[in-house]
């Protein structure tokens, strides 16, 4: 006996009519991309312009399931398009500008993109991108007149043409919505094709309060790019709540994130470690401190510990860290507490924030070894982490890769712990994973320890060989400007917090890591760039 319930479509489009229904006069704002200046408006003014921008769509001949990239900042006119491609039916794809000019070459005719939306920074990209790019019609320059590049139509010029009347169409909620590609660290980049119904899930389950909390109440300031799984997905779970949006475009550095913290009173913003490093280096030289920030939501990669604590200890800033993946639209695990860790100590509790944290509901997870066997949640064993659940992926674009899942499992390729209480702690990736002596040791736990020292920026651990234990860790290390410290007292200051046989076997420091096009370690570059190191030991 079926339930006898509406049947209404979960679609994308009704978040930003919600917005404007029942919000409208809440504030989207924008430190734009062509001048730096503020650009103030409304979930109103969104919804009336993204309806232009429907209409816009439609007249340059997009139909359903059409594929619309753009090369965009956060901003609101990235935010109008990715409501007017899927609310029509379309496909947004967005494309990370920072990859290489020839990944973004293979990605945009790989989707098959018929219209490329793009910010003036990235025009001279366009430039060159442009003649290898077969399928793409038309290119739209995301400004205005006196602001237009060489190349292709003019956002502003569009929209202005065109009635801010439009009807959302409504069809089938399993309907392809927004395509991302994996980064491609090995082979090819790789599409994750979301659905309306996964999207909509996902903002649901993100809102909660034991998820990432998204409220009425606060004030968000997503860091984490919009060309990057979807900036989480805060773009549809705050319209979903009515959020004030605070959009930061390219100007990312220390001093404008933290005057568009001030003047906005930003509570929560969203990013990798890598760019709250920036911030936090030029809170402190300029001794400043936050007057509204409440939390900050840490992933992307590991959360180091000196981070957490500094946020915490030094700024009164709760930490979230979080653990997902572009395969999982990407919210996977929050370290929330339970309500027994009230009753913990608070170095205990920000023991359990450097854990990834417990999985929102809708996912379900287990960790393997080799043989596909599951292992015990003992907060010790190590295996490879499997995830199932609405918004987790089940087959790759065009069916790139054959068929990833495993018994129906999608195996995330993070190695992990999982503890009693269903804490994930990831251990590494699992190319990462060094293994000496048939055990294995854990770079991100030691890449945590390095950067705990006062002198030490950023480090990387990666296992080189070594003719008896198979692997042994080294420390690659970038120091701080106007730091000392020498490769023995590094290693003098992993005493007594590893296991003897954890001990790098050597510290090798440069000037610099490379990092991937989001913001990450690149430890597949760095383990080219040191194939010809030899262990000094033997
Ligand atoms: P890519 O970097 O390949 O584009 P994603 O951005 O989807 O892919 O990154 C997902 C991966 O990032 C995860 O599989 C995991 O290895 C890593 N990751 C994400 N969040 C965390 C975290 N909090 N701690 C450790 N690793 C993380």
């Amino acid at each position: 006996m079926l339930g006898q319930m509406m049947d209404r479509p979960l679609l994308v489009s009704e978040l930003l009519r919600h917005a404007e229904r029942h919000h409208g006069a809440v504030e989207i704002v924008t430190k734009t991309v062509e001048t730096g200046s503020i650009h103030r408006y409304t979930y109103r003014d969104a919804h009336a312009r993204a309806q232009r921008l429907a209409n816009a769509l439609q007249r340059l001949g997009v139909q359903p399931a059409d594929r619309v990239a753009t090369l965009g900042w956060n901003s609101h006119r990235h935010f109008e398009i990715y409501y007017a491609v899927a609310g029509s039916g379309a496909v947004i794809h967005t494309i990370n500008p920072r990859l290489f000019p020839d990944q973004i070459v293979y990605i945009a005719n790989h989707a098959e993109d018929k219209v490329v939306f793009y910010d003036i920074t990235f025009a001279p990209l366009v430039e060159k991108l442009a003649p290898q790019l077969k399928t793409v019609k038309h290119w739209v320059a995301m400004t205005d007149r006196a602001h237009m590049p060489k190349m292709g139509l003019c956002y502003e010029e569009l929209l202005a043409a065109e009635s801010e009347r439009y009807d959302w169409p409504s069809f089938d909620e399993k309907s392809a919505v927004c395509l991302c590609y994996t980064s491609g660290t090995t082979g090819n980049p790789k599409g994750a094709l979301y659905s309306h119904r996964s999207t909509i899930i996902h903002a649901y389950a993100s809102a909660l309060p034991d998820a990432i909390s998204v409220s009425a109440r606060d004030v968000i300031l997503p860091v984490v790019p919009m060309f990057h799984v979807n900036a989480w997905g805060l773009p549809y779970a705050c319209a979903m709540q009515g959020v004030k949006l605070v959009f930061p475009a390219q100007h990312l550095d220390g001093k404008s994130l933290h005057q568009l913290f001030e003047s906005e009173e930003v509570t929560m913003s969203a990013g990798v470690p890598t760019v709250w490093l920036g911030l936090l280096n030029y809170m402190k030289e300029q001794q400043l401190r936050f007057s509204t920030l409440k939390r900050v939501i840490i992933g992307g990669s590991a959360c180091p510990p000196a981070m957490i604590r500094a946020f915490q200890d030094e700024y009164g800033v709760d930490v979230l860290h979080a653990w997902g993946m572009t395969e999982m639209s990407p919210l996977g695990t929050a370290t929330t507490f339970k309500s027994k860790h009230l009753k913990w100590s608070r170095e205990e509790r920000i023991k359990l924030q450097y854990k990834q944290g417990r999985v929102l509901f809708g996912v379900d997870m287990r960790i393997v070894d080799e043989n596909g066997r599951e292992l015990p949640w003992d907060g010790k064993a190590f295996g490879d982490l499997q995830v199932r659940g609405p918004w987790v992926i089940k087959s790759y674009f065009k069916g790139e890769g054959g068929d990833p899942l495993k018994d129906g499992w999608f195996p995330t390729g993070d190695v992990c712990t999982i503890d009693p209480d269903g804490y994930i702690q990831i251990t590494d990736r699992s190319k990462d994973v060094i293994k000496s002596g048939g055990e294995w040791i854990s770079s991100i736990d030691l890449e945590n320890i390095a950067v705990a020292h006062p002198a030490i920026a950023e480090a990387a651990v990666i296992g080189v060989k070594h003719p008896k234990w198979d692997e042994r860790p080294i420390v690659v290390a970038v120091k701080k400007p106007g730091q000392e410290v020498t490769k023995d007292e590094l290693l003098r200051f992993y005493e007594g917090k590893i296991a003897k046989w954890w001990m790098p076997d050597d510290v090798v420091f440069v000037s610099e890591l490379p990092h991937t096009a989001t913001g990450k370690l690149s430890k597949l570059t760095l383990r080219q760039q040191m194939k010809d190191y030899k262990l000094g030991t033997g």
